[in-house]
């Protein structure tokens, strides 16, 4: 029996007898979508441009036209994607019951459009918009890309930001704490395609380690969680998903069978 084979059967036995299993997924996950990770590809966004030149609101504060292009450029590869296998084996898995909430660290929206019902998404969500007067509350939900950059408020004329959680900005406090109830409720988490440094976020699989709860991991390198991951699946995510939701239909079925 292969490593591979191996593993996705012990995975499936993990998580069938799960009692309460989460998702924890990063940008790996929507990269057989066309939407490019930040880390571990040659062609990542970061390997290209500097994040601290764009995902910060000093980036923003100096120029805020630049930090528009680069999420346009985002949002029209992101409206262009579809879900793949991964994302929908996620959706399937809590359709079948078997999996409770997907905790994510991306913000292209791609969970919700596969079908995932309970979704956390920690880092916000490239399609919202906030305004960047902190004195002023004004959000939105974007139709399609903006057609003038950089798009101002309808309140107060300040201008309008991703609703997304840059480098150097806290979390929104009331989204973390539901992720950590999560991970606190956790027997099992799948981590799917994240490189597993950028924190709070990186906590969340170590919350279900540390309660003795088990971490699987799908990756197609070792990352930050590998060292603690008690099955590690060297595999891109969309095959990883397919083998797992397969053994798991074919274990219900199974089941259903000899009742
Ligand atoms: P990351 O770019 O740091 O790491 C990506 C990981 O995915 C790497 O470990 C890589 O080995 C793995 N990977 C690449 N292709 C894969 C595949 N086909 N199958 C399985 N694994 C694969 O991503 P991260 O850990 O999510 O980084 C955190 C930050 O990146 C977050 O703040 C997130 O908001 C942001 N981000 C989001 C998106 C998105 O929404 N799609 C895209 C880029 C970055
Ligand atoms: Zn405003």
């Amino acid at each position: 029996m292969s490593t591979y084979v191996a593993s996705i059967l012990r995975t499936v036995e993990i998580i069938m007898s799960s009692k309460y299993l989460i998702a924890f997924t990063g940008a790996g996950i929507s990269a057989e979508s066309g939407v490019p990770t930040f880390r571990g590809s040659p062609d990542s966004l970061w390997s290209r441009f500097k994040p601290e030149e764009l995902a910060t609101p000093e980036a923003f504060l100096r120029n805020p036209r630049r930090v528009w292009e680069w999420y346009v450029w985002r949002m029209s590869i992101i409206k262009k994607a579809k879900p793949n296998d991964a994302h929908l084996g996620l959706a399937r898995l809590e359709e079948l019951g078997i999996l409770k909430c997907v905790v994510t660290q991306n913000v292209d929206g791609l969970h919700s459009r596969a079908g995932s019902k309970y979704i956390i998404e920690l880092h916000g969500n490239i399609w919202r918009v906030k305004c960047s007067n902190p004195s002023c509350n004004y959000k939105a939900i974007l139709e399609d890309i903006p057609k003038e950059i950089p798009p101002k408020c309808p309140y107060c004329s300040s201008l309008l930001r991703p609703d997304v959680v840059w480098f150097g900005e806290p979390l929104d406090p009331e989204i973390w704490d539901r992720a950590v109830n999560e991970a606190s409720k956790a027997d099992a988490i799948l981590v799917i395609g994240t490189s597993g440094v950028v924190y709070p976020a990186a906590y969340i699989p170590l919350i279900v380690k540390e309660r003795g709860g088990k971490v699987i991991e799908v990756n197609i390198s070792e990352s930050g969680i590998t060292p603690y991951a008690d099955v590690f699946i060297k595999e891109k995510a969309s095959k990883a998903l397919r083998d797992i939701v397969r053994l798991c239909e074919e274990r219900i079925n199974a089941r259903k069978a000899s009742t």
